[in-house]
């Protein structure tokens, strides 16, 4: 017997003007697993992940989270409901301190995120050693560990992560990907949109590959990296 997904998508397109970015994407994601979507460069991936979190409307489709049709909810009142995205390309405020970035994550719960804060410098030391410096000093890598403890702290229910592990040295990489083992560990959903395939399916339970704008190939992760037509076709050489 299959659980309630925590996160069902129905038919999902997105549009830039008469740009087709995603047409007809339906997925799914169950509690507790870690579901990836992956694809190349202008696939239409951030464009699902933006229209899931409320940055973008849909032009059509259906969006359900946690028994609720969110499909026009608006993405500030997502976060309290546990639906929290770590957007892409690290954007933290550079001249706020590493502290006051993290604070930011729990606004909505006022304040009962010292506790959180606290956990995030137990599982991120280096935020810890730089809690006072401005978020901008940070190398790449510390602060994509910054946007992902900051989103942590809001406590999702669902974390969607846009292609956390983009522009950073292998290994950085590396720690990302340990990272996002930990999250699943912990128990917190997630769902992961990647270019880097391979790696992405290797943490994840079930995959979905996208190709211009439509899902291509979908099922558990292992027997996507296993497909050699799929390998060949979409995940490319290593
Ligand atoms: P990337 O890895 O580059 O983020 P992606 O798989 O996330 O790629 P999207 O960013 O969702 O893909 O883009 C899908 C398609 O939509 C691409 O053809 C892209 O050029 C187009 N697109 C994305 N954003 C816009 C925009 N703001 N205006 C017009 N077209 C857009």
């Amino acid at each position: 017997i299959m659980a309630d997904p925590i996160l069902e998508v129905r038919d999902l397109t997105v549009s830039y003007g008469r740009v087709e970015a995603v047409r007809n994407v339906s997925f799914s994601v169950e509690e507790g697993s870690l579901v990836t979507l992956v694809g190349a460069n202008g696939a239409g991936k951030s464009s699902i992940i933006n229209a899931v979190s409320g940055i973008l409307r849909p032009r059509s489709g259906k969006i359900n989270f946690a028994g609720r049709d969110i499909t026009r909810t608006p993405a500030h009142r997502l976060v309290g409901s546990g639906l929290v995205q770590v957007p892409e390309g690290r954007q933290i405020l550079a001249t706020l301190t590493v502290e006051e970035n993290l604070r930011l994550g729990g606004w909505h719960r006022g304040r009962t995120t010292a506790a959180s804060i606290g956990e995030m410098y137990g599982r991120f030391p280096v935020l810890a050693e730089r809690r006072s410096l401005p978020a901008g000093t940070l190398s790449g890598g510390e602060q994509q560990m910054l946007t992902i403890a900051r989103a942590l702290v809001a406590r999702p229910k669902l974390l969607l992560m846009d292609e956390p592990s983009m522009g950073l040295a292998p290994k950085i990489v590396d720690e990302v990907f340990d990272v996002i083992h930990e999250i699943r560990a912990s128990g917190t959903t997630v769902l992961l949109v990647e270019q880097n395939a391979r790696r992405a399916l290797r943490a994840a339970d079930h995959g979905y590959v996208l190709a211009s704008g439509e899902i291509v190939a979908e099922g558990p992760a292992v027997e996507l990296l296993a497909d050699d037509a799929i390998v060949q076709a979409y995940l490319g050489i290593e």
